[in-house]
């Protein structure tokens, strides 16, 4: 970092902003002291900047919308088109208003800016905490060059269902390790100090329950009490408030029959008081009004006083805020000592990031020419073959040798170069990312190489929140792609989901190969068996018949830019595959909601309280485990030792195991280790991740690992509903996922 900051010239403006937030509590008093109502209440509307504010402010609405920006009656605009209608808007704000209190921008940066990184749930897959803090740093890096200022990313929600369009958009099934991912990206994005120019402030959303919609339907109901809700989906959000992510996002659902967005117990209570968190709380789009379809408010006006009071301190695009909080304020329903929090909240954060010392930031064409895009893109291929998971190898067919004959290359997706773009794209490029066809081509230019597509995936437009349209009927491509496969080598398929399958409003009933892409993968494996599938898609999917007959099988999600050319890199043995499911892969989709550290129930009966619930016409669990994942190398773990049987409240234990390499290449294991809480004052789950930790071993060499077992590994939220841990029998688990697991028994006493 202090590298990047050295060469764009930055270290003196750094150390002087530094220094000017230090008094930050009382400029933001002496800013709220002489502010009327009218402009404390516009600083909670959040316009969506969806107009091109670089033109005529012809349109109406737009006029007025721009009436009020001159007026200072804006405090934040989002998805603003251009850099320079940023600039326009911050101008007429600055040059106008009264007291010139800066705008805050905001962005969906989610996985990049304009190099992309793989979608979270992919990235999550690479285990690696500095890759996900690295793509955080970059985007932010480039997109402050364009001036954002606050991106609306982590997503942390936690997420068990693989129909929930979503599920791409996070860090999978887990609390522990979401919360890991919580924590980097927001050091990532906001680095040591938001004062500092080259970072963005962090949004952990949605708060909260968002991932667990009824039947995985997005924007749906959620109903869950209270356990699962600390226990499972508080955990990230938690890590993230102390990591100090600037912002919080509200949530479309209702959870128990409150809105998120109306709740006083999650926003003030929770969050703001228990948590003593300081930042400030946007909602999401429209949520504030959306309370009215919930039923849960009769109007905007009525909206925008239970979201005050509940603690939504900046309303996005709802105009709720706008429609109601004045008056809501003049009638004495709502005390202006809550509008005065929200302000508050919403100064701090411009103010620590030095909007006040300079609004346009880092908007600077100097700065945006020394953005090394070409240096993020090599980032971003090594971040990308980090995230791709090996789920089957047999028949030696990977690494492919670069000799390897003739290659046929097939499948709707193998010559895609925008599904691996993902959704939420940001300034990426359509159809900009390296496919699977060029990533070989670029590493066997001399290779007989052939690409025939096969099928057809999606058909006609593909536009944001419209279904897409499946091709199940033109065929007209088959023959010429089992033509191919029959006179080659080895079979590159590349099948799986197009971008605009998952995301926001892409939930989906069926989550197998959509279209005619099932019986393309028949017919091609009735003329050649050797295949290596290579699955592009956002969220799991389901395989069975795939995982029974095709002897190779790739995870690569969705991995942005460099999709191609880090898919080659694997094939090809370049880089030795290391990453490991975020998410449970289920052998059916009636299978969904699935997920390793479930509850054991008394049926069906087994000798050590594991079994997942199950269904009469399916082999019980997951097709692939979460935290499962292949080397072309072979681990084997030792017996673990405790160093004491017993821990007592206030010391550590250390769990160590051995790990050898036995196989003949170098290679990455990620090492797991969970604890089941035997018996508790609340059911606990079989198995929960409390730890892992990434080695590299040279092949035959052996490492031995250390795991400190603390009291706070052992902690839940208790019926008694407090943090602790409480005493008895815990069981350690140490292991490559979550189904193959060595345990040692600890006693844990106060
Ligand atoms: C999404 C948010 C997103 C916002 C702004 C909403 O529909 O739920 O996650 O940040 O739009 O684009």
């Amino acid at each position: 970092l202090s590298l990047l900051l050295g060469t764009i010239g930055l270290q003196a403006q750094e150390t002087s902003l530094k220094s000017s937030v230090k008094n930050v509590e009382a400029k933001v008093d002496s800013v709220l002291n002489i502010m009327t109502l009218e402009e404390k209440v516009g600083q909670m509307i959040q316009y969506n900047g969806s107009w091109d504010l670089t033109g005529p402010a012809s349109e109406t609405g737009n006029k007025q919308k721009e009436d009020r920006l001159k007026k200072g009656l804006v405090g934040s605009m989002l998805n603003v088109l251009s850099v320079e209608a940023t600039e326009k808007a911050q101008k007429l704000n600055m040059e106008n208003s009264r007291i010139k209190i800066p705008i805050i921008f905001g962005y969906d940066v989610i996985h990049g800016y304009k190099t992309i990184f793989p979608v979270p749930l992919a990235e999550t897959a690479s285990w690696d905490m500095e890759a996900a803090e690295e793509s955080a740093r970059i985007a932010a890096l480039e997109s402050v060059a364009e001036g954002v200022n606050w991106t609306f990313s982590p997503m942390i929600d936690v997420s068990r269902d693989a129909r929930w369009g979503r599920i791409m958009e996070g860090s999978g099934e887990d609390p522990y390790l979401t919360s890991q991912v919580a924590v980097a990206k927001v050091n990532g994005y906001q680095g040591d100090d938001l004062a500092n120019p080259t970072t963005i402030a962090a949004t952990a959303k949605h708060f909260a329950g968002y991932g667990f919609a009824e039947g995985g339907k997005d924007y749906n109901t959620v109903n869950i009490g209270k356990n699962e809700l600390h226990n499972v989906i508080l955990p990230p959000f938690k890590a993230a408030a102390d990591a100090g992510a600037a912002t919080f996002m509200n949530a479309f659902n209702t959870i128990d029959g409150i809105p998120a967005t109306g709740s006083e117990s999650l926003q003030r209570e929770l969050l703001k008081t228990e948590w003593d968190w300081d930042g400030f709380i946007v909602s999401d789009w429209g949520s504030i009004s959306e309370m009215i379809p919930h039923g849960f408010a009769r109007d905007k006006v009525h909206a925008a006083e239970i979201a005050v009071k509940a603690g939504s301190d900046m309303d996005m695009e709802g105009g709720a805020y706008q429609a109601g909080l004045e008056q809501l304020v003049a009638e004495g329903k709502v005390d202006e000592e809550l509008i005065n929090d929200a302000v508050r909240r919403i100064l701090r954060v411009k103010f620590m990031m030095g909007l006040f010392e300079d609004p346009y930031r880092y908007i600077n064409a100097e700065v945006k020419k020394e953005v090394p895009y070409e240096q993020h893109l090599e980032t971003a291929r090594d971040i990308a073959r980090k995230s791709i998971v090996l789920l089957k190898n047999e028949k030696d067919l990977l690494p492919m040798s670069a000799s390897a004959g003739k290659i046929a290359v097939i499948g709707p997706l193998a010559n895609d170069k925008d599904t691996p773009i993902g959704n939420w794209r940001a300034q990426g490029e359509s159809n900009s990312a390296v496919s699977v066809v060029e990533g070989l081509k670029n590493q066997l230019p001399d290779s007989d190489i052939v690409y025939s597509e096969g099928v057809k995936l999606g058909m006609g437009e593909r536009s944001f929140l419209m279904p897409l349209k499946i091709n199940k009927t033109d065929t007209t491509g088959m023959g010429e792609a089992v033509k191919n496969a029959r006179d080659a080598e080895v079979v590159v398929m590349v099948l799986g989901e197009d971008a605009f399958q998952s995301g926001e409003g892409r939930s989906q009933a069926n989550i197998g190969f959509a279209g005619l892409q099932l019986e393309l993968l028949k017919k091609v494996y009735a003329v050649n068996k050797n295949i290596v599938l290579v699955l592009i898609n956002g969220r799991p999917m389901e395989l069975s018949w795939s995982a029974e007959n095709i002897p190779a099988i790739v995870e690569a999600w969705q991995l942005g830019s460099e999709s191609g050319n880090a898919i080659a890199d694997v094939l090809l043995g370049k880089y030795n595959p290391s990453g490991k499911l975020p998410v449970s892969f289920p052998r059916a989709v009636g299978q969904e909601p699935l997920y390793y550290n479930y509850k054991n129930t008394g049926r069906p009966y087994s000798e050590q309280h594991v079994t997942y619930s199950h269904y009469t016409d399916i082999e019980n669990g997951p097709l692939f485990p979460f935290g499962y994942g292949l080397s072309y190398t072979a681990f084997e773990y030792a017996k673990p030792t405790l160093s004491s049987a017993t821990l007592t409240s206030g010391e550590t234990a250390t769990l160590s195991v051995a790990v050898t390499n036995s196989g003949d290449t170098k290679g990455k294991e990620v090492v797991q280790l969970y604890v089941r809480d035997m018996v508790a004052s609340t059911s606990r789950p079989v198995k929960e991740l409390k730890g892992f930790e990434m080695i590299e071993l040279e092949a035959g060499e052996t490492k031995t690992i250390d795991f400190e077992i603390s009291e706070e590994m052992l902690q839940f939220y208790t019926a008694q509903e407090k943090w602790e841990a409480e005493e008895g029998e815990f069981r350690l688990m140490v292991g490559t996922n979550s189904e193959e697991l060595q345990t040692v028994t600890l006693n844990f006493q106060k």
